[in-house]
Formats: C-alpha cells, structure tokens, sequence
C-alpha cells in the first residue's frame, strides 16, 4: 500500500482550531436600527468595530457562520510589515513620494498591532521571531538586495539584511534556496487564540455579534441602508464590508475587484523542539521569492511545522492538498519524508488586481479589502482606520486611499482565470534564474 502521509485520525480543520475552537455565541435578536453594521467578523470587522463602540456608536456585526469563521483563525498567524509590492515596484508605479509613504504606513501598522495586543493584554503567543525570505534563484536573491539598499537609502529604516547562499543554515536547514533575507521586526502568533481573545474584548466593549446571520442585500434607505440578512432587515446609518475573501453577492460592486484565492495549509506531527530548533534556529517565519510561494513556521510552542501554500491550479480537497503540501515540504526538508500530518485545510484570501490593501468608501459603503494574502497586521489596523474614516475623523486617512480599486470587464467575483494565471506563474518560477 502507498506510504500516507496522514496521521490516523487526521483533521480538515485548522490546527489552531484544537486550542480555539470557534466560539459557540448565544444568538441573538436582531435590533431594528443600529449605528454601524459590519459584515463580517475577521479581524477587520472586529478592529472596525471595537474603535467605534469605544467611541460610543452602537455596533452590530453580523457573521455568515461562527464568528472567525473566514480567514482569520485559518492563516499561517505570521505577522508581518510587507506589502505584496516591493518598494522599486510601488516607486516605479506611484512615484517614490508615494512609495514611501506606503512603506512608512506598513511599519506603523506593525507598531500599532503590537501597541494593539500590548495594550489589550491580548495573550495570542505572540513571538517576535522576525522573518526570512528564501531566494527562489540567483537573480531573486540580486533583485532582493537591491530593493533593500533602496529601501535603506530612500525611506530610511532599516529592513534587514541579507543572509547569502554559504550561510543559510544558520537561518533554516535547507539547500533549497539562493541565500535570502532577513527581516528583524515581525514574528508569529496564534491566529485563532488572537482571533479569540480579540473577540472577547470586542463583546466587553458593547458591541452586539448575529453570528449564522448571512447577509444577503444591502440598499440604500433614505440617509441610510437596509441591510437584509437570513434573520431579517436591520437599518444602519452607515455599513461596512469587511469579507475579504469571503466578499457575497450582497456586495457584488466590491466582490468583482477582488480575486479570492484559496491557501492551504497543513500540520505536521510533533517533531520535537530540539528537531525544530535545529531546522529553524532562530524559530523565524519563512517565506519564499516564487511567484507561487512556499510560507511556513514552527507551531507557537515550536514542536511541529505548519506549512502553506497554493497546493494546485485548481482548488482541491483537504486530502489532495495535505499529499501535494507534505511533497512540498519535503522538497525544504528533505529528511521529513516520514512525517505524518495531523490537520490538513483550507481558506480564501482576497488578492486586489494591482496586490495592494484597499480601505474606503464606495457608493456610500465602507471597506477594508484586499490583504493580498497578509492581513494579520494589515486587516487589524486597517479595520481601526476604516472606524476613524466612518466617523469623519482625519486621522483616518491612510497612504493607500485613493487608489483606483479596479476590476476588469465581465468579471463578477468568480475567479475563472487562475488555473491560467497560475499555470504562467508556475512556468515563470520554473524558469527564473
Ligand atoms: C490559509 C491562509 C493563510 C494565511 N496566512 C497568513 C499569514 O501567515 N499572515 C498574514 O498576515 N495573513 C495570512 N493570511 C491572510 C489573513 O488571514 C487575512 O488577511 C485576514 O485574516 C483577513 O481578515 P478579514 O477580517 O479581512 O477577513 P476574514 O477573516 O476572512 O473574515 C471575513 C468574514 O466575512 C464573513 N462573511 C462572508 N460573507 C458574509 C455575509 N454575506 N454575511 C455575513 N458575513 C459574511 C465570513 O464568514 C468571514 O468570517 C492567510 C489566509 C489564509 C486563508
């Protein structure tokens, strides 16, 4: 019989969902007129709608499923300052006036998560670890080390250093790489533990939670909208969307500028903290330079690996894409051929076509969108920014307002290209060098 790589007994659902389940809420009555709807209760809705109760709107979120049940308690739980763009590509798009102020904004997003989770006393195993970016070939790596020179010249902070080929080992234990870099600031977290406790401190501060409350439609309604859900039709003076990869039809004018993507991950078995020590020495997250990329981190209380990806061009099931991940994982590491994996799943992330986070207001309603696959710090603040933007405060602006959120024609939310799009990068990564 074929070696399988599932451990007996294995899970289709997050690891992280054996510490955190997600939570089992009271349902409640739906008011009839609240000041601030939110759809949506991943990171975002709730970043959004904290900032508000505090400030003394009343605030309803209403959640399709459990609350958390998207992407938040599902990711990889790195938690970073990058933007899917480097800085020589934002600079040729937008100018380098631009391109520094969206930089500079992505620190500060860091700076304020980890104000955030200090401040709330947010226990989420939080570990500042930093992170390493594996060169998929020679000219990545050359490509790397000129964006960090022009980011250290022309924004002024520093972003780390590169780590060549001859020297790897002392970042991860594999050959697979061109060298890499490394970035100091950052590290890694338990996305459903925060997701949690971040609730908790969501529901203290007032804010009422309709979870299994799918929304189906949202109109205008004099000044303000009707916002129709399975349960019944509640009134909002204003209304945020804050569903990501999971945008509905409700939101059909915001839907068709995003492309939802599914990542998957798995977990393995316990390796052992001496194991993963010794495969990850300084504990860090990693990334890679592919087009479609490799992101993996020892588990919080550094025992296991967890390991993600795109697992194929087209979406799988759990099982295919724990097989296909487990082969990816051991082309880094070679030596796990016997490990067994215990939970292997699945979530949307929400890529906008020109890979930037989109926050702001469209035919009168609110977003934060697009985390472009990194939205653990990014959805956080940008949920608070998008607050600060509902209550005409100025501090709500942000470096990427007023970018064109585009589309293209005949698209209507259901990404039907990216087999295609992802055969070309798979034929781009193949050839690189
Ligand atoms: C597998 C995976 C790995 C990832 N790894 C990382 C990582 O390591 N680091 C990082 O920074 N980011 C990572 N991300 C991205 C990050 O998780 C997301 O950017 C972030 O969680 C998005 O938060 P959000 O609040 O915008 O959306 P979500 O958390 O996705 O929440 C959207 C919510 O909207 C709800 N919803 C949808 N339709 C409706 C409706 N009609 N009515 C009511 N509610 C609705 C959904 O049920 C969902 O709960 C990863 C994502 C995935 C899927």
């Amino acid at each position: 019989m074929a070696y399988d790589v599932f451990q007996e007994g294995w899970r289709d659902t997050p690891y992280w969902w054996d510490l955190a389940p997600r939570p089992d809420l009271l349902q409640i009555e739906l008011p009839d007129k609240v000041d601030v709807a939110i759809v949506g209760s991943g990171y975002a809705g709730m970043s959004c709608a904290i900032h508000l109760a505090r400030a003394g709107r009343n605030v309803l979120i209403l959640e399709a499923k459990e609350p958390g049940h998207g992407a938040s308690s599902r990711s990889g739980g790195m938690a970073g300052s990058g933007l899917k763009l480097g800085y020589g590509d934002l600079k040729a798009k937008y100018g380098k006036q631009r391109a520094i102020e969206m930089t500079l904004e992505t620190e500060r997003s860091l700076e304020f998560f980890e104000d955030f989770i200090a401040g709330e006393q947010i226990q989420c195993h939080y570990q500042k670890v930093g992170r390493f970016v594996g060169a998929h070939a020679p000219s990545h790596y050359e490509s790397m080390s000129r964006n960090l020179e022009l980011v250290k010249a022309e924004v002024g902070i520093d972003p780390g250093y590169m780590v060549p080929r001859s020297e790897q080992h002392s970042e991860i234990k594999t050959d697979l790489y061109h060298g890499g870099s490394v970035k100091l600031v950052g590290g890694g977290l338990h996305p459903a533990v925060y997701h949690q406790e971040f609730l908790d401190r969501v529901k203290a501060a007032g804010v009422s939670i309709a979870s299994f409350t799918p929304v189906t439609g949202i109109s205008r309604e004099g000044d303000g909208f009707a916002v129709i859900t399975s349960r019944g039709t509640v009134r909002a003076d204003q209304v945020a969307v804050m569903t990501n990869g999971y945008t509905p039809r409700a939101a059909q004018d915001l839907r068709r500028r995003l492309v939802p993507v599914g990542s998957y991950i798995i977990a393995t078995e316990e390796l052992g903290e001496e194991k993963i020590t010794e495969l990850f020495p300084n504990h860090r997250m990693v990334g890679d330079t592919k087009a479609i990329l490799y992101y993996y981190r020892p588990s919080p209380d550094r025992k296991r690996i967890i390991f993600g990806g795109r697992a194929k061009t087209r979406d799988v099931e759990t099982a295919e894409s724990g097989r296909l991940l487990h082969q990816f994982m051991c082309r880094v590491f070679p030596e796990l051929q016997d490990v067994k994996v215990t939970h292997s799943w699945t979530g949307n992330v929400a890529f906008a076509f020109d890979k930037l986070p989109h926050v702001g207001q469209r035919n009168g309603l609110h977003y934060s969108l697009a985390c472009n696959g990194s939205g653990v710090v990014k959805q956080t603040y940008l949920g608070m920014k998008s607050a600060l933007k509902i209550m005409g405060d100025k501090d709500g602006r942000t470096a990427f307002d007023d970018l064109e959120f585009t589309t293209i024609p005949f698209y209507d939310g259901n990404p039907w290209f990216l087999p295609i799009v992802q055969r070309w990068y798979q034929w781009c990564d193949a050839r690189v060098r």
